[in-house]
């Protein structure tokens, strides 16, 4: 069921989302070589708890952080731990943060120093996934013009989409309907409503689209252990068009 949510309801699901879009930016500030993907959890959790809200992720179906965090060619899901950032690689950050009952959830990928120029177009191209997609979120229109936007520009620039995870609704939930997948036909699926908050969130890889998910559970990496990027917004389906949500400061 897609819940809609009136404009009250989204003027407080703005403070979780500004608080994950804080959160991602305050991350993606210490992502450099030689800090831990368990520090930066730390960092992330502190500043989320520090604005009166709640690491969405801890705890979410057992995971034991309270952000994804996902080197090189790890696509998501990345478990923080004593793994240290080296210099060229990419990072993917996943977070959201809950207040007065609503979610907020965002990622993106960071460049630890200098890296790759393959690498870099990974990155680059996936962002514009990203926005390609938001663009798509016209109200009238369907999840699958979303999906199209983003799977047409990621295989244009000769990149695979992963099927096996996708983005979804979030509200009151982290996850709920509708699924927003980051392939498909336009005109298909459900339409887009004001009042909708689907969480956007291309996850592209180097080389193939096939990935797996390793023994603890959560880490999923590419099969072809080529580099990952992926970037995420929550946003809003309005009557003026889409609006991203997931921004540092607040809507006017
Ligand atoms: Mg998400």
């Amino acid at each position: 069921m897609i819940v809609l949510k009136t404009s009250n309801e989204l003027r407080k699901m703005q403070k979780a989302c500004r608080i994950s879009a804080q959160a991602l930016q305050v991350a993606g500030q210490a992502v450099k070589p030689g800090i831990t993907t368990h520090e930066l959890d730390r960092i992330i959790e502190r500043f989320i708890r520090s604005q009166g809200a709640v690491p969405s992720f801890k705890g979410y179906g057992g995971f034991p952080a309270s952000a994804c965090i996902s080197v090189n060619d790890v696509v998501i899901h990345g478990i923080p731990d004593r793994r240290v950032i080296k210099e060229g690689d990419i990072v993917s950050i996943d977070v959201g943060a809950m207040i007065d009952g609503f979610h907020g959830d965002n990622a993106a990928t960071f460049a630890a120093g200098t890296v790759s120029p393959e690498a870099q177009k990974l990155m680059d191209v996936t962002r514009e996934c990203l926005y390609k997609g938001i663009e798509a979120a016209q109200p009238g229109n369907r999840i699958g013009d979303i999906s199209f936007a983003v799977q047409t520009h990621a295989e244009e620039n000769g990149f695979a989409v992963v099927r096996q995870f996708v983005g979804h609704g979030v509200g009151n939930k982290l996850h709920e309907d509708p699924e927003v997948p980051n392939f498909g036909t336009p005109h298909r699926g459900p339409r887009l409503m004001p009042g909708m908050t689907i969480a956007i969130e291309p996850m592209i890889n180097g080389k193939g689209a096939g990935v797996r998910v390793l023994s603890d559970g959560w880490t999923t990496v590419t099969q072809s252990g080529s580099l990952s990027a992926h970037f995420e917004h929550t946003v809003a389906i309005t009557d003026n068009g889409p609006v991203i949500m997931t921004v540092p400061e607040d809507c006017k």
